[in-house]
């Protein structure tokens, strides 16, 4: 922060009520997140409330760590008997008040501060423009995509007094979100990259959309956008001073023009500038949307002042980005989280925080380069040293002459080396062996190299899991369920097809309740990744009953006869365990029917070691409409069923009955759990909430060959591909055994090259297939997308009549699965 808080201010500021403490305590710090806590006897904790989480719930246990003041809301429930020394201020809406201290300390910072919003692109230009800018001035930034109501003001609480410039992004999704954000941000300058065409929920028209980002801007004195966006330009001209906007084009007539001369790895831009000077850069891509992104930023900083050659040096580092933070299977059981991008604390921040969010391994290490251009060096090392500390890591690799510093403030287990080059030679010496470790550094410091020794290799395909998307859509599911409804998570069939251990290891940190497998194994290798929810298994065979017990599982009992199995296992090891019990209301798969109840009831007595932990059905039709008469039945039955067993038993077991479909469709019915499955995957079975979810993969591969073909010749396995005007073909590496079926063959299915589609050409063979490239300028080596956010799974699915569940289990094995945050 640029200057601590008093409680004067903070009262001023928020017209908070002193509930709790005096008035003399002073906070240099601001949280709104109870795990991340590092100084607490200096920090401000301001207890949020959303629809997934209520801060209020961990004030007590703040208490206990240390810290110093909390700003909750007024009527929230707070522990009693908190001691004097503790301050608690009270607000009608906290929120509101982390925004109002935000925008108290942004009016501190006379220095430049940059924004930048739009529909794509705005956390690539914002950190490329920081890299542009980092190699003469510090920059605070803010982290990866925090842009939102609750990220903008935490971003603004990372600019330090020592930060020159500022460079923020900004988004919104609904009406009246940008007006707050541009209370806080306030900025001097602006860029407005892209506007979405698409229909965007919580937006009636583009027109309202565009009004609303562009308010971000009303007390901006530049704004930079793409005279070739013509929806902005038209708008921003009508409405805003001639003299405050700065256009660029890639051709004439604006006041930078920006034209592009792709050659075969490389672009030239060439700017033609408002004096009619000349300059020509050369940037390492040739992709449109990096092209764009690239001159945007250009652009800010020239009109920052920075000079075209000091540009160019930067610009020949910059490689297409990976901005994320991404969980990479690493080679001896090792798991590696790459943040070579990174290179400031508010990244190192919170890639640490990730780091403490993954799964137990034998050793936390971090290895780190020299963060570059950081205003106050001593003091920055210091904090590193703080925070290798607070988040207990047991092995700190420094590479660079400056990193070395952190010594004097960290006395943990360091190694230490001047240069990549150094530390890779001795690579073998040091002995990773199922460790989690971070790699992040500076770019100059080309990290990729130690990521690319580190990472197990597999082929090029790989299916990329958004860990935040999954996020979003568990939250979505969350805002349509009561705040007491619990939420068990299936993650059955290699959690349908995403990888089962890492996603229920986020699930675990989004507090999901319950986890679901089809099989004992399937919980046995959740159980030893470290995954300590309560796992219920759907399938459990006989001879598993012994793993049941040793790893805590807990099966579903759908039949007599099996219940009286485990029943004499258990008593036998004079052991008791808990039990789901399976109610068959009309799926005739498993389950125990109606009639079969008074043979229930009994059992439920003879055996008491076996502990009734929920009741459930499983409804058959969720996705039709057609098929509502009976579910509605099937619930009914359910209820009168579980009564019953509640009644002779007298206990109240658990009830849960609805899929992701019957989430959507039957909110009465929540009872005291749920079931998702398909719908946190990214697909809403009903089609009523389409734009709320987000598609959480991609299943990625590459171009192996490209080949020209004649009209008379073929294609593939039985000459069934032709092209009849003759054309080019890509082959690409994926196949039916990697998953991409069959029945895609001879144009049924499509791929995704540069954002063009390519039909298929021929059949699929085992390890790879054939798709038409004629009119897309595609390169051997290039990217293809193969599903992801800009294919339909259902509209792919039913092309080949299946359904979206079947093509994502389809998804071997073999396919890598990388995990990322945006
Ligand atoms: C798979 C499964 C679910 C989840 O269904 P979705 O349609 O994917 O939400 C729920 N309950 C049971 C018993 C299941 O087998």
């Amino acid at each position: 922060m640029l200057q601590d808080f008093s409680v004067q201010e903070i009262v001023q500021i928020t017209s908070a009520t002193v509930i709790n403490g005096g008035m003399n305590g002073r906070f240099s710090q601001v949280s709104t997140d109870s795990r991340t806590i590092h100084q607490p006897s200096e920090t401000l904790f301001i207890a949020l409330k959303g629809a997934k989480f209520d801060g209020h719930q961990f004030i007590q246990q703040l208490v206990n760590q240390g810290v110093k003041g909390f700003l909750v809301r007024h009527g929230e429930e707070v522990p009693t008997g908190i001691s004097e020394d503790i301050y608690l201020f009270a607000v009608n809406d906290t929120h509101q008040a982390l925004q109002q201290l935000a925008a108290f300390q942004r009016a501190l910072f006379q220095k430049p501060l940059i924004a930048i919003t739009g529909s794509n692109g705005k956390t690539i230009v914002k950190e490329w423009l920081g890299q542009l800018l980092g190699a003469h001035y510090a920059v605070a930034k803010s982290p990866k995509s925090y842009n939102s109501q609750v990220g903008v003001p935490l971003s603004i609480f990372g600019i330090k007094p020592y930060h020159q410039v500022a460079v923020m992004e900004a988004g919104i999704s609904k009406k009246g979100e940008m007006s707050r954000l541009q209370s806080m941000l306030r900025p001097d300058i602006g860029i407005f990259t892209t506007i979405g065409t698409a229909h965007e929920e919580g937006f009636d028209s583009q027109a309202q959309k565009l009004q609303e980002k562009a308010s971000l801007f009303a007390e901006s004195k530049f704004l930079i956008y793409r005279k070739e966006h013509a929806a902005i330009a038209s708008y921003l001209e009508q409405v805003m001073a001639h003299e405050r906007l700065i256009a660029w084009s890639d051709y004439p007539g604006t006041d930078y023009t920006l034209s592009v001369k792709k050659e075969s790895n490389s672009s030239k831009i060439i700017l033609l500038k408002p004096d009619m000077s000349m300059f020509t850069f050369s940037v390492p891509f040739t992709d449109e949307a990096s092209l764009e992104n690239i001159r945007h930023a250009i652009v800010a900083g020239l009109v920052l002042g920075l000079q075209a050659g000091q540009i160019q040096q930067e610009l020949t580092h910059l490689r297409p980005v990976e901005m994320r933070l991404t969980l990479k299977a690493g080679i001896r059981d090792c798991l590696l989280i790459d943040d070579t991008y990174n290179n400031d604390l508010a990244g190192l921040r919170l890639a640490l925080d990730f780091m403490a969010a993954q799964r137990q391994k034998r050793r936390r290490i971090v290895i780190l380069s020299d963060l570059l251009q950081v205003g106050n060096p001593s003091l920055v090392y210091e904090e590193v040293g703080r925070l290798l500390d607070f988040y207990q890591i047991d092995l700190f690799i420094a590479i660079g002459k400056e990193i070395q510093a952190v010594r004097s403030s960290w006395a943990g287990k360091m190694l230490t080396h001047t240069n990549t080059e150094d530390f890779l030679q001795a690579l073998p010496s040091v002995e990773f062996q199922n460790d989690l470790i971070l790699v992040s550094g500076a770019r100059a410091f080309a990290f990729e190299t130690i990521i690319a020794r580190l990472q197990q290799r597999v082929h090029g395909t790989v299916l990329e899991i958004n860990l935040n998307a999954l996020t979003h859509n568990y939250n979505f599911y969350k805002t349509l369920l009561k705040p007491s409804t619990k939420v068990m998570v299936m993650v059955k069939a290699f959690a349908y097809g995403g990888g089962a251990v890492e996603i229920a290891n986020h699930l675990e940190q989004l507090r999901a309740d319950y986890l679901a497998v089809a099989y004992s194994d399937e919980g046995i290798m959740l159980r030893e990744a470290g995954i300590r929810l309560p796992i219920m298994v759907l399938n459990p065979v006989q001879e598993s009953f012994g793993q049941l017990l040793a790893f805590n599982l807990e099966p579903v009992v759908y039949s007599p006869q099996f219940m009286r199995d485990l029943g004499l296992f258990c008593r036998h090891q004079q052991a008791s365990i808990r039990i789901h019990l399976d109610l068959d209301t009309g799926m005739n798969r498993l389950g125990f029917k109606k009639e079969d109840l008074p043979q229930l009831i009994a059992m439920i007595q003879e055996f008491q070691e076996l502990t009734i932990a929920s009741v459930y059905t499983h409804l058959v039709g969720t996705d039709e409409d057609v098929h509502d008469d009976f579910s509605r039945m099937q619930l009914i039955l359910f209820q009168a069923m579980a009564e019953e067993i509640a009644h002779s038993t007298g206990t109240q077991p658990f009830r849960h009955a609805l899929n992701s479909g019957g989430i959507i469709r039957f909110p009465d019915y929540q009872f005291d759990m749920v079931r998702l499955g398909i719908g946190l995957y990214g697909v809403e079975v009903n089609g009523r909430y389409d734009t709320s979810l987000k598609s959480i993969s991609s299943l990625k591969t590459t171009i192996s060959q490209i080949k020209s073909i004649a009209p008379d010749e073929s294609v593939g396995y039985g000459r069934k591909g032709i092209l009849p005007k003759g054309g080019k073909i890509a082959t690409i590496a994926i196949g039916y055994a990697d998953g991409y079926d069959r029945r895609f063959s001879n144009g049924v299915g499509f791929v995704l090259i540069h954002g063009k589609k390519a039909p298929v050409v021929g059949n699929v063979c085992m390890d790879m297939c054939m798709v038409d490239v004629t009119d897309i300028d595609a390169q051997e080596g290039d990217e293809v997308i193969i599903y992801g956010p800009d294919i339909s799974l259902k509209a792919l699915a039913n092309a080949i009549g299946t359904i979206p569940y079947e093509l994502l289990t389809n998804i071997s094995t073999r396919v890598k699965r990388v995990y990322y945050l945006d």
